[in-house]
């Protein structure tokens, strides 16, 4: 077993996961790095027997469709990485319902915006619809909507977004799942350590 049985997680019933795009897209290729896919999927099944809930919120839509629409590495301007999204979120959701279908696990997409957790009725409607997949044994799989959040009013970091998925369903565990080893006062890719 992998990432996922960590200690920590024994008592917890209700855990969300945030995966960021370095693991599930290869960097070098944009494709999806199905391994790695399988090897949670199986983490996410194991959860599941064991009688928790987990809410999957994951990155990668515009690393996908960067890669489909053959657009460059670089930072996009906003409607570019905004189409990037658009054909990658549902690569994305079609290999997440893949590698979990097996286990017998249904997914669900769920795409947010800020808006969505700064306006209460839309709060609660959210919360309403993520208790009743949970009830349902469906996991769900959470995105920003990116192809319509505008730049001013947006998450950006699915870190955040995480952060307010976890408070909305009431979690007992976040894990922040990463290719960044520990914590840094600043981007360790762009500032050497001192
Ligand atoms: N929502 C973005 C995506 O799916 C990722 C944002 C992030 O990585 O923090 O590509």
């Amino acid at each position: 077993m992998a990432a996922l049985t960590n200690a920590n997680l024994t008592n917890a019933k209700r855990i969300v996961v945030k995966i960021g795009s370095a693991l599930l897209v290869d960097r070098k290729t944009g494709k999806l790095r199905s391994g790695w896919l399988h090897s949670l999927a199986n983490d996410v099944a194991w959860l599941k027997s064991q009688g928790k809930d987990v809410i999957l919120v994951s990155s990668g839509s515009i690393a996908l469709g960067r890669e489909v629409l053959q657009l460059p590495r670089s930072v996009l301007p906003l409607e570019q990485s905004q189409a990037a999204a658009a054909v990658g979120q549902i690569r994305l959701a079609r290999a997440y319902e893949e590698a979990l279908a097996p286990h017998t696990i249904t997914t669900a997409q769920v795409l947010v915006t800020l808006e969505d957790s700064a306006d209460r009725r839309r709060y609660l409607n959210s919360r309403a619809t993520l208790e009743t997949l949970i009830s349902l044994g469906a996991v769900p799989i959470v995105n920003e909507n990116d192809t319509i959040a505008t730049d001013e009013i947006r998450y950006g970091d699915n870190d955040r977004l995480a952060a307010q998925v976890a408070v909305t369903v009431g979690a007992d565990v976040l894990v922040l799942l990463s290719d960044v080893d520990g914590f840094y006062s600043a981007n360790p890719v762009l500032t050497p350590r001192r």
